[in-house]
C-alpha cells in the first residue's frame, strides 16, 4: 500500500520549512530511486526510499546534502510507502523535476519564448505534446505574411520590432526565415480598413504607395483587380517560413541552455505557492515538474487551461477556435517569373471574407492562397476535413483575380485559428498567481508577432508583477479587459492576418 510522504510521517514527526531534507542518490546526478530523510527540528531524523524520483532545483547536492524548501512541499505529494525505510513496491513510478520556468506549448509563441527565456539565462523546459514543427496547431507550414500595414497602432507600431527581431534570429541561426517580397493590400477606395492603413501608415511614418489600377497593371501585371479598386503597396512586407521559424527558434532555444520535451503532454498547471507544479505525461511516463514560472504558449488548447486556472469564469474570455484552409495551385509556366518571389509581393484582398496570397515559395511553380473562414467553434483535437465549398470560393478569386494561375486546387492544408472575443491578443499575468504568463488568442495574425510576443513574454517572466515596462507591451493584451461589463474595442482591422 503506498500514501502520501506526508501522510507517512504525521504519526513521527511534523515537517516544516525549518526541518531540512536530504537524499541520497543511489546513481547519477538524480535521486533516483534514492533514500530521502527528513530531519525535524527537534533532530528526529526519518528516511524513506522513493523510487523513481529525480529532483533538481536550487540548492541540490550529490549524495547527502539540503535541498532547498521547495522539495519539502514537492515530496510531500509523493507515494511512499507505509513504513519508513522500506523499498516501495506499488507506488507508480513518478519522476520530478525543477526548472525554472516551464513554457507549454511549442508553437511559434512558446519555441520564442522559451528562446528568449533561455538567452536571459534561465533553466527553461519547452513542453510540446506533439514535435516541434507539427502540422495539427497554428505555427505550421511554409509561409506567413509579415507586413506593417495595420489600421491598430498597436500592431503597426510592433510590426518593426518584429521584422528587427526576426532578422536577429536569422543571423544568430544562419537559418533562412525572412524573404523581403513588398506587399499589396487591395480594397474599394471607400473601404474603411484601406483607409484606416493609410492613415496610420502615415502617421507612423512607413513607406508605402497608392496604385491606382493602370499603374498596377504596369508594374505587377499578375494581379487583376475590380473596376475602381486601389492597392496600397508597402516595400516592407514578406514571408516567413513558418515551420523553420519555430524549428529554429526552439534549436537556438536548445543551443542556450533550453530543454525540449516532445510527445510530452502538459495535463495540469496549479498555482503552488510562489511557484508552479505541473503534471506531464510525457517520454518517461508521469512526471512532476516544478517551476518558478509557468509560460502558457497552447494555442487552440489554451482554452482548458483557462477554464482550470479560473480564467474564463471570472472574465469573459472564451477563445474560440475555427477551422481553416489553405490551397495551392499550379502556376502557368508562362507566368511562373512574375510570381517568383523577387517580382511578386504577398497580396491582401481586404473586403470579407478577405483573401490572401504569397508568390510562388514553398513548393516548386505552385503557390498558396486563403480565406477567411469563419465557421463554428471546433475541437482541436477533432477531426478536419476539407471544405469543398470555401475551395470552390478561392479558385473562383483566384480565376479573377491572379493572371497565370490554374485556378483550380491541386492541395489542401488545414490550420486553425484561435480567437478572442476582440480580435486582439491575450499576453499577461494570471491577475491571482502572476508567475503564471499567458499568451493566447493569436487568431490570424500572430506568426508575425512570434518574436515580439516571446520577448515580451521573458521580459514579464523576468519583472516584478504589475511591471508593465517592456517597450513589446500593449495596453491592448491585457486580460482585466475581460471584466465583466467593460466594453470592448473589438479590432477594426477587418482583413485580420
Ligand atoms: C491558415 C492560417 C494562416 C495564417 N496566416 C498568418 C499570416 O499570414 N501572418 C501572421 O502573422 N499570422 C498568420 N496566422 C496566425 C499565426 O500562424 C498564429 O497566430 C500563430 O501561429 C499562433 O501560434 P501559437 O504558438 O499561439 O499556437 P500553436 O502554433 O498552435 O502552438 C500551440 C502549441 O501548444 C501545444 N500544446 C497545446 N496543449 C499542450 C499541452 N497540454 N501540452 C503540451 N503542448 C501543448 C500544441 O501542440 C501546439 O504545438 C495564420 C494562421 C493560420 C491558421
Amino acid at each position: 500500500m503506498s500514501r502520501p510522504l506526508s501522510a507517512a510521517l504525521s504519526a513521527s514527526a511534523r515537517l516544516s520549512s525549518k526541518n531540512s531534507i536530504y537524499a541520497r542518490a543511489s546513481a547519477g546526478s538524480a535521486f533516483r530511486s534514492g533514500r530521502v530523510g527528513v530531519i525535524d527540528s527537534s533532530g528526529l531524523k526519518l528516511t524513506y526510499t522513493i523510487r523513481g524520483c529525480s529532483i533538481h532545483g536550487r540548492g541540490e547536492k550529490r549524495g547527502i546534502g539540503r535541498l532547498g524548501d521547495w522539495a519539502i512541499t514537492s515530496l510531500l505529494n509523493l507515494p511512499i510507502s507505509q513504513s519508513p525505510n522500506t523499498p516501495i513496491s506499488q507506488s507508480p513510478e513518478v519522476l520530478m523535476e525543477r526548472f525554472d520556468v516551464v513554457v507549454i506549448g511549442a508553437g511559434g509563441m512558446g519555441a520564442a519564448a522559451a528562446y528568449y527565456l533561455a538567452r536571459d539565462g534561465r533553466r527553461a523546459l519547452l513542453v510540446e505534446q506533439f514535435t516541434v514543427g507539427h502540422s495539427r496547431g497554428s505555427s505550421h507550414g511554409g509561409s506567413r505574411i509579415i507586413r506593417h500595414s495595420y489600421v491598430e497602432r498597436e500592431y503597426a507600431t510592433l510590426a518593426p520590432h518584429a521584422f528587427a527581431l526576426w532578422r536577429q534570429v536569422q543571423a544568430e541561426s544562419g537559418a533562412r526565415l525572412l524573404a523581403d517580397t513588398g506587399g499589396l493590400d487591395f480594397a474599394p477606395p471607400d473601404y474603411p480598413t484601406l483607409l484606416g492603413r493609410l492613415e496610420t501608415l502615415g502617421a507612423l511614418g512607413l513607406p508605402y504607395r497608392l496604385y491606382a489600377q493602370d499603374e498596377l497593371r504596369h508594374d505587377f501585371p499578375q494581379f487583376r483587380l475590380p473596376a475602381g479598386w486601389l492597392a496600397l503597396y508597402q516595400t516592407d512586407a514578406g514571408v516567413l517560413s513558418a515551420t523553420r521559424c519555430v524549428e529554429t527558434l526552439a534549436g537556438q532555444a536548445v543551443r542556450r541552455g533550453a530543454t525540449v520535451w516532445e510527445n510530452s503532454r502538459v495535463l495540469s498547471v496549479q498555482p503552488d505557492g510562489a511557484g508552479v507544479r505541473m503534471e506531464i505525461d510525457g517520454h518517461a511516463g508521469r512526471q512532476i515538474v516544478l517551476a518558478d514560472q509557468a509560460v502558457l504558449t497552447a494555442g487552440p488548447w489554451a482554452g482548458r487551461f483557462l477554464d482550470e486556472l479560473g480564467i474564463t469564469a471570472a472574465y469573459a474570455a472564451p477563445l474560440r477556435v475555427t477551422h481553416q484552409q489553405l490551397v495551392y495551385m499550379e502556376v502557368a509556366q508562362a507566368a511562373r517569373p512574375l510570381f517568383a518571389a523577387d517580382r511578386c509581393p504577398v497580396y491582401i484582398g481586404l473586403p470579407m471574407p478577405y483573401f490572401y496570397g504569397f508568390p510562388i515559395w514553398e513548393r516548386p511553380g505552385q503557390l498558396k492562397v486563403g480565406r477567411e473562414m469563419d465557421g463554428p467553434a471546433i475541437d482541436p483535437d477533432g477531426e478536419r476535413s476539407v471544405d469543398a465549398d470555401a475551395v470552390a470560393e478561392v479558385e473562383a478569386w483566384v480565376a479573377e483575380t491572379l493572371v497565370g494561375v490554374i485556378p483550380k486546387a491541386v492541395s489542401v492544408e488545414k490550420c486553425l485559428y484561435t480567437l478572442s472575443p476582440d480580435g486582439h491578443f491575450l499576453i499577461d499575468r494570471h491577475p491571482q498567481h502572476p508567475q503564471v504568463l499567458i499568451a493566447a488568442g493569436f487568431s490570424g495574425r500572430g506568426f508575425k508577432f512570434v518574436v515580439t510576443t516571446g520577448r515580451l513574454l521573458a521580459d514579464l517572466a523576468a519583472s516584478a508583477p504589475g511591471d508593465y515596462s517592456s517597450p513589446l507591451w500593449r495596453e491592448t493584451f491585457r486580460l482585466d479587459r475581460f471584466v465583466s461589463g467593460k466594453k470592448l474595442s473589438p479590432s477594426v482591422d477587418t482583413a485580420n492576418l
